[in-house]
């Protein structure tokens, strides 16, 4: 795929200097990545499911394979942050991983019992170079000081829980022949859902094809190493190498995702080689540069936390949709995974408007929470969140627990979630230097690979009560573990907004 840059006339200046609440290129953004997510959620909202009911797995073994598949997809966007900031740059490594996740959804559309692993695989190591580097443009869309950023993050976030939505509820639900079973034969509907899922990925390339055309400079190339005007379409030699190297590695990550165990080898490394090496880059920067990076630090070691409860949601509690969940809600027939997959992504879709402009409102007012607190109270909701889980168990029968209950714990989470996830986002290129920029939004999700790694941990011991178990029993155990969760949550919480005078100190004025 080519890489526009015909629009050169437009700088960087005249991005930065827009009018009104939002700068346009923010939508072009949003949709690209709206049908990646659409890709993305659909395909991992299946993943549990699918390895139970198709690939004989049994419920805690599915568990820990798709934290598996989760942690590494994280781990990559760390991979693809930093290539992009030393080689690619933000635009390639955007075509060059939404490509992959086209190779990859449609292999698995192909045939996905025979192909799975090879087929995830593709998807890690393409949404490891798409993720982190569409974030880091919207960064680039602002001055370093414009208030208007999280704003823009928590729009950017909706359009990440749009696709969500739409991918998360639709594909499962083709799959298991909750939707369009009249006209899809049972034979293909798992195709059909993964062949989806491949669809939304061409969307967003195509999407992202024209958008080039309003991003000006951005994304074009590492700075001061490959000028814009040294023409961004020449293949490179360096370029090259990624793309070989890439395709060597993925039937390296398809032996590891499909054994566990390299799970925990691989976890055990990258981390401690990422702060290694990102210890080395601190010790590059001036002293006011390293309290950023190291504020940065302390809230990706915070959002482990976070995600480690927050990411049951694709494990144990897809188990718990499928098993221990009611049909309906309000009356209305759903398939309760779908309704799982996607109910926390309406709620951002309703309320991240709401929260955007809710703390350009506190700003005005000079109320606005800095981030740390904002990550505190986060906390404070995913806990609330986890204990209105708990409290499915009271509204039961027979071990089959309420659907709007559930729904109503999905909505307090996500309040958790609209206050630490943009925030973060958008923290992180506050806090980067220029050159660190890719490094630093691969940490972030660095992190989550963690928190994913530590809910697959928590997430297996929770269904490690079995198949055989009866639906009252799952129950219990399911939701005290849920319990356990929420209380961690809220003492993670209060501990954060005690420590937040001392993050502010180290942003040194950033907020
Ligand atoms: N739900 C968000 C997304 O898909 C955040 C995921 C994460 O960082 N774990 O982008």
């Amino acid at each position: 795929m080519e890489i526009r840059n015909d629009t050169m006339s437009l700088n960087l200046e005249s991005i930065h200097n827009f009018k009104g609440k939002f700068p346009k290129q923010i939508w072009s953004l949003f949709f690209s990545e709206m049908w990646e997510r659409f890709c993305f959620y659909g395909m991992r909202g299946m993943l549990v499911f699918f390895m139970i009911h198709q690939l004989d797995f049994k419920e805690a073994e599915a568990n820990s394979q798709y934290a598996a598949t989760q942690a590494f997809v994280y781990a990559f966007t760390f991979v693809g942050g930093l290539i992009a900031d030393k080689i690619l740059g933000f635009r390639k490594s955007l075509f060059w991983g939404g490509l992959l996740m086209v190779v990859g959804s449609t292999v698995l559309a192909v045939d996905p019992h025979r192909f799975f692993f090879i087929g995830i695989s593709f998807i890690i190591v393409g949404t490891g170079f798409f993720k982190p580097n569409i974030s880091s443009m919207v960064g680039k869309l602002y001055k370093k000081n414009d208030v208007r950023r999280d704003a823009g993050f928590s729009l950017f976030y909706a359009g990440i829980n749009l696709g969500a939505l739409l991918g998360g509820y639709i594909c499962v639900a083709i799959g298991k022949g909750f939707m369009f079973s009249s006209f899809i034969p049972e034979s293909s509907r798992w195709n059909v859902a993964f062949g989806l899922a491949s669809m939304g990925m061409v969307m967003s390339l195509v999407n992202f094809y024209f958008a080039q055309n309003s991003l000006g400079p951005i994304g074009l190339s590492p700075e001061g190493k490959h000028r814009v005007s040294s023409g961004g379409n020449r293949l490179r030699k360096q370029d090259l190498y990624v793309y070989i190297g890439t395709f060597a590695a993925v039937p390296v990550i398809r032996m590891m995702v499909s054994e566990t165990q390299y799970t925990d080898y691989f976890m055990f490394t990258i981390g401690p080689f990422t702060l290694l090496y990102f210890f080395w880059e601190m010790s590059k920067v001036n002293r006011s540069a390293r309290k950023k990076l190291l504020a940065a630090l302390v809230f990706m070691f915070f959002s482990i936390f976070f995600w480690g409860i927050f990411e049951q949601s694709g494990g144990s509690m897809s188990i718990f949709a499928d098993k221990n969940l009611s049909h309906y809600l309000l009356g209305v027939k759903l398939d309760p995974n779908g309704v799982n997959n996607s109910g926390g992504a309406l709620f951002i879709i309703l309320l991240a408007p709401i929260f955007g402009l809710l703390w350009i409102w506190l700003n005005k007012r000079k109320w606005e929470p800095d981030a740390a607190v904002k990550f505190g109270i986060g906390f404070i909701f995913l806990g609330l969140g986890f204990c209105v889980l708990f409290a499915t168990r009271f509204f039961s029968e027979n071990g089959i627990a309420s659907l709007e209950i559930f729904t109503l714990s999905l909505l307090v989470i996500t309040l958790g979630e609209l206050c630490l996830s943009p925030i973060g986002l958008s923290v992180m290129t506050k806090l980067a230097t220029e050159k660190l920029q890719g490094i630093m939004m691969g940490m972030w999700f660095l992190s989550s690979a963690y928190g994913q790694y530590v809910a697959g941990i928590i997430g297996e011991r929770i269904a490690s009560v079995g198949e055989g178990a009866t639906p009252e029993v799952r129950l219990i155990t399911y939701t005290e573990g849920y319990k356990i969760l929420g209380m961690y949550a809220l003492a993670a919480g209060i501990l954060l907004v005690s420590v937040s005078p001392w993050i502010k100190k180290l942003m040194q004025g950033v907020r």
